[in-house]
């Protein structure tokens, strides 16, 4: 039912789509795409309010019985597009790599169908528009969170889709149980030594040669102290210093990102950089500061909920056309803030297959990604058929 109601809508999901697309924009400064939200609930007489910064949160149903949360996050990349689309975006520099234009469109559409059908709803449907997914540290949803959106609306399940333009094919759900996307760190070392000329280093204290070790102690860190069955990336990505090749710099600073899907394993192996790198730059005579910013939790599909809800996909939408393939247990090193949610409410991500008909695809965040339109009907039909079939069973 749900999958036929999508495509009848489909020419003004088409529309939402292209005019996001168009005029995409960055973090939590959405004027345009919350205004198109805004508007689009309005004329369909649903009641939101704004819990953030451009974060809107929508209600569907009555706030007795059940409450399934569904989320799209709405932010772009600033990065410049080269689609060569008629509807590419018109701002420099800033461009819907990752498909949220797409899961925009996609729930207003589902909200449109929910709303529709809100006599038949046994209980609410939360309707989550976040900024900021692509921000450093997992600001849109942990923001959302602590303003308050699982206190006030205490969802008892929580669901969202991410496009996937390279694996999963058009018209095709894929679910996934389980570890899902991984944690994500950042952590930046700093360390203070003594400058002075190459030639004297011993009047010197280089806070290079420092660094250097404690680059290479992190790395032992994540080959020996952590369970091998435990996957763990430990990437050092910047190494800054220094200004000619015969002045020993004052100061060194290097950061990267440390990825888990464990709690345990990613809090254990914070701690121990953290210590490694004070041993070393004592040894070493360097003063170190140690920044690890508040991180994004590993997201982890709660198996009992995604199999009802690929047994439901399957049984509705599954026959009327969508391609719901066996669950998915594969896992990504990416993060995804939605961990924010699913840590406290038991929670499921689908992929929405969009694989353009190019002989060329490419991966999210590339300037040539293109999602194939087709696919849209069938993500907006399985986040209403989510809530419909949470709601009325
Ligand atoms: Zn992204
Ligand atoms: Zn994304």
């Amino acid at each position: 039912m749900m999958y036929k109601e999508a495509k009848e809508m489909n020419q003004q999901l088409l529309a939402w789509r292209r005019q996001i697309h168009q005029h995409p924009e960055l973090g939590c400064r959405l004027p345009q795409t919350t205004a198109l939200v805004k508007k689009a609930l309005d004329d369909m007489g649903i009641s939101w309010e704004e819990i953030g910064p451009c974060a809107i949160v929508g209600v569907i149903g009555k706030k007795e019985g059940k409450k399934i949360l569904l989320r799209a996050d709405m932010d772009a990349l600033p990065m410049g597009e080269e689609t060569g689309l008629p509807f590419a975006s018109e701002c420099d520099g800033v461009m819907h790599s990752c498909g949220h234009d797409c899961h925009t469109s996609m729930l207003l559409t589902a909200a449109a169908l929910l709303k529709k059908h809100e006599e038949e709803l046994q209980g609410q449907v939360i309707l989550m528009f976040q900024p900021d997914e692509e921000g450093t540290d997992g600001t849109g949803a942990r923001m959302m969170v602590e303003n308050g959106l699982l206190d006030k609306y205490k969802p008892d399940v929580a669901v969202m889709a991410h496009m996937a333009s390279d694996i999963v094919k058009t018209n095709q759900i894929m679910l996934k149980s389980g570890p899902c996307s991984a944690s994500s760190d950042r952590f930046v070392v700093h360390l203070h030594g003594k400058g002075g000329h190459g030639a004297r280093p011993h009047q010197s204290i280089n806070p290079i040669t420092c660094a250097i070790k404690i680059a290479e102690a992190f790395g032992d860190i994540g080959r020996y102290e952590v369970d091998v069955q435990e996957p763990t990336a430990l990437s050092i990505c910047t190494f800054h210093s220094g200004t000619a090749s015969n002045i020993i710099p004052e100061d060194c600073e290097f950061t990267g990102t440390l990825r888990t899907f464990n709690d345990e394993a990613r809090q254990f192996t914070l701690d121990r950089m953290q210590q490694v790198a004070q041993s070393i730059a004592d040894a070493y005579r360097c003063q170190l500061t140690f920044d690890r910013p508040r991180g994004v939790p590993p997201l982890i599909n709660d198996p009992e909920f995604s199999q009802q809800l690929h047994t439901w996909l399957q049984e509705t939408i599954g026959q009327e056309g969508v391609d719901i393939p066996p669950m998915s247990h594969t896992k990504s090193m990416g993060s995804e803030d939605f961990s924010f949610i699913s840590s406290r409410v038991p929670s499921c991500s689908f992929s929405v297959g969009s694989t353009s008909h190019q002989e060329q695809v490419y991966p999210l965040h590339h300037p040539k990604i293109i999602f194939d339109e087709d696919g849209l009907a069938a993500g907006a039909a399985a986040y209403a058929q989510a809530a419909y079939s949470y709601l009325t069973k």
